[in-house]
């Protein structure tokens, strides 16, 4: 059988989160096993992939842009349109000749046979269908993939968890992604076998909703509290695992739900010095009245401990949030509530989004929804909390020690620093001298300057 994906230029554009990055790397593997040339996407190709969004209408919106703007930059290229923002919106695009390919997730590991089948059927001038949308909602398998190709050259992210069954209000994602499913260990060690042997050190678990991994088949109760019956998260067994690989010198988790962080979850992930001091809970908003209308299924309370528990393992561990302002029916108060929860947790890191209506979702019919123009004023003012909770971080960071990862040079005002990312994920630069080279773990110190936008940090001999 001819092979019609044999040297085309194929441009990819991931938007979105990580886990659409693995995602998009994934499919490029498909497509370069068979032996396709990888283009940029300001480049002419022959093919455009953009692996869509659709978390807010802002990302809606890039997603049908960029769609537009690949085939305006080559008419006769073949478009392909992945991902969540075709999940949902597909029926939109039926007649849109912008996108040769619509389809969906849990369908991307056709991508490569869904192009050879398009390209020979115009090659015998026959219809091809355009549209390859499963319903997600009837779905709970995990959708298995090629192993990727790295999404960055010195830190491998790794997908092992997709969808989600927490349906909070303002949220579309459980609908375009669909239940949880978990990839198997074997298949997880496996792909981080194969890039640790590549040289990658650093490893980064992402999922939609990674707290859930390995649920699928739990009891209501269990999927409730995160953990088994013996009180084990499944997922700290996969982080065991990838730990004892030869070549793994760290484990970064994406993001994780707060109920999971418990006093036993916390103990065994200090239990394992790969982990990095770097956890990542999604607040979403500082007042229990909004997170109850959010359907978060915490309180404050309970998220400040899990945050405790953090502090009382993990010395000043570096703790982010993303946080939404500006929900329908959010008072004045509330945002003032929240602002001064925001301090008491000492985030060292935040994501402010203002609102965004999803059609659709629960949110999208709450009474009380909030101006533009406040929600912008909100999220300016948080962005300013922001701010001085991460210099604070700083500051009191300074003169510590810890390891940075070296991931590419910069040039600051005439001197050559390797910049990369400490174990608490600080941006960070030290002098670049003889014997230092990309990929390497050093040993520094973090000081109080910066230079440029990078914290300044200092070789320490050991
Ligand atoms: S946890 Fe909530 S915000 Fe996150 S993907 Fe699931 S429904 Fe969406």
């Amino acid at each position: 059988m001819q092979n019609y994906i044999e040297n085309l230029r194929i441009a990819y554009l991931s938007l979105g989160c990580k886990v659409n990055a693995c995602e998009t790397a994934s499919i490029r593997s498909q497509l370069e096993a068979c032996k396709s040339r990888t283009v940029g996407f300001r480049e002419i190709a022959d093919v455009y992939l953009v692996n869509t969004c659709t978390v807010t209408n802002i990302a809606d919106r890039k997603s049908r842009q960029m769609l537009r703007q690949a085939k305006k930059r080559n008419p006769s290229a073949i478009v392909v349109a992945t991902g969540c923002y075709v999940q949902e919106f597909y029926e939109n695009h039926q007649d849109d000749d912008t996108i040769d390919l619509l389809i969906g997730n849990r369908r991307k590991h056709e991508v490569a046979a869904l192009l050879q089948g398009l390209l020979e059927a115009r090659a015998c001038k026959k219809e091809f269908p355009r549209v390859f949308v499963t319903d997600e909602r009837s779905l709970c398998e995990y959708e298995s993939m090629e192993h990727a190709a790295a999404t960055e050259k010195t830190r491998a992210y790794i997908k092992v968890q997709d969808g989600c069954d927490q349906f909070c209000s303002y949220c579309m994602i459980p609908y375009a992604r669909g239940r949880i499913s978990s990839r198997t260990p074997e298949d997880v060690q496996s792909e981080v076998e194969a890039l640790a042997k590549k040289g990658f050190q650093e490893f980064v678990l992402t999922g939609i909703h990674l707290s859930s991994y390995g649920l699928e088949d739990a009891s209501p109760k269990e999927r409730q509290s995160l953990c088994r019956q013996d009180g084990k998260a499944p997922l700290l067994a996969l982080i065991s695992a990838i730990a004892s690989i030869p070549g793994v010198r760290r484990i970064r988790l994406g993001s994780l739900e707060p109920r999971i962080v418990t006093e036993s979850f916390v103990q065994a992930l200090f239990m394992q010095p790969k982990v990095c001091p770097h956890f990542h809970l999604s607040l979403q908003s500082g007042c229990d009245e909004v997170l109850r209308a959010m359907n978060r299924k915490y309180t404050t309370e309970q998220y400040l401990q899990s945050c405790r528990l953090l502090r009382k393992y993990y010395k000043q561990p570096a703790i982010t949030t993303d946080l939404i302002v500006g929900f329908p029916g959010e008072t004045k108060e509330q945002f003032q509530e929240t602002e001064a929860f925001v301090r008491r947790c000492a985030f060292s890191q935040m994501h402010v989004f203002p609102y965004s209506r999803r059609r659709g979702t629960a949110a999208d019919k709450m009474d009380g929804q909030v101006s533009e123009e406040e929600k912008q004023r909100r999220e300016h003012r948080m962005l300013i909390v922001a701010q001085e909770l991460s210099d604070l971080y700083r500051r009191e960071n300074a003169f510590r020690q810890t390891e940075l990862l070296t991931e590419e040079k910069a040039v600051v005002e005439g001197r050559t620093y390797w910049t990369g990312h400490t174990l608490e994920y600080l941006n960070a630069a030290v002098l670049a001298e003889e014997g230092i080279a990309e990929n390497r773990l050093l040993a520094v110190e973090i000081t109080e300057e910066n230079v440029g936008k990078y914290i300044l940090a200092r070789r320490v001999r050991q």
